[in-house]
């Protein structure tokens, strides 16, 4: 067995990042896939990281941000002629009337490719299920996923989530302020994949955010890069990854670092776009 996490976007926030894809991780155990949130540009990111669709086993959602979902819908729309299996679709409600919504809003491409071109219905392609609580929420020969809640104000629910396989854990935090239940989930881990905001950078935001949010606001539902560090250090994982960056394009990876570093004595990787992190007897990263 050979299990690798792959980072397909790395960029926080719904605007456009320069640099970065919007948030989607996947976990490649053998040669299926699972994914975790779908934000922009998640189905050219497979294709280039070497992903196949007909090896998606399931989609994992967050919550119901547009960074994380903004291509749930494009995957399936775009991914279709390469579908060779049904794929479970887990996440918050309303999940199911935003793929019903979409499906309806598609329903003339969809239905000509199918009814025209002969393509196989894409409909029975997406099984989604919704999830309220805490648990374990899926389990197959190669993964057991479990969930904690996390604090993500005001959205609720808001899952992290956490991946055991043959070869070690992952644990994917989603957005949240540092929050106790996560360390709990990522529990002596070996890769907690976490997200981050770097307060002082913020003001690069201010010309784009097209809101009024203040810092504080921000801060009450997201981590600063050193409260990461605490929480990688109290669940006591190998591994952290700074992901889901705010902004996507400030500060450097060398301020990410510091500032987790001064929480986490560990090994510390500030995400980027398609690399990938081996678990398992060859532990490592690729660039
Ligand atoms: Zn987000
Ligand atoms: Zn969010």
């Amino acid at each position: 067995m050979s299990t690798r996490l792959v980072l397909l976007g790395t960029a926080g926030g719904p605007m456009p990042s320069v640099q970065r894809a919007g948030i989607a991780q996947a976990l490649v155990v053998d040669d299926a896939v699972y994914l975790i949130d779908a934000g922009n540009g998640v189905a050219r990111r497979m294709r280039q990281a070497g992903l196949s669709f007909g090896d998606l086993k399931a989609v994992f959602l967050t919550h119901h941000h547009s960074d994380h979902t903004a291509d749930l819908g494009t995957l399936f729309l775009l991914g279709w002629g390469g579908l060779s299996a049904p794929v479970d679709v887990i996440g918050p409600p309303p999940l199911g009337s935003l793929i019903d919504h979409w499906f309806s809003a598609y329903d003339y491409d969809i239905r000509s490719r199918h009814e025209i071109d002969g393509r196989p219905a894409l409909r029975p392609f997406v099984r989604e299920r919704e999830i309220v609580d805490a648990g374990v929420i899926y389990e197959d020969d190669r993964v057991r996923v479990t969930t904690a809640l996390v604090q993500h104000p005001p959205v609720r629910p808001s899952f992290a989530f956490r991946f055991d396989t043959a070869d070690g854990s992952v644990v994917i935090s989603g957005d949240t302020a540092r929050c106790a239940a996560l360390s709990e989930l990522a529990r002596g881990a070996d890769i907690l994949v976490h997200e981050a905001i770097h307060a002082p950078s913020l003001a690069a935001l201010s010309d784009v955010s097209g809101g009024t949010i203040s810092t504080e606001e921000l801060m009450s539902c997201h981590t600063s890069p050193d409260d990461a560090g605490a929480i990688a250090a109290e669940a006591g994982v190998r591994t952290l990854v700074l992901t889901h960056l705010v902004p996507p394009d400030h500060p450097g990876d060398e301020v990410w670092e510091a500032e987790a570093r001064k929480e986490f004595g560990g090994r510390i990787v500030v995400g980027r776009d398609l690399a990938v992190l081996d678990l398992g007897p060859v532990a490592g990263s690729r660039p």
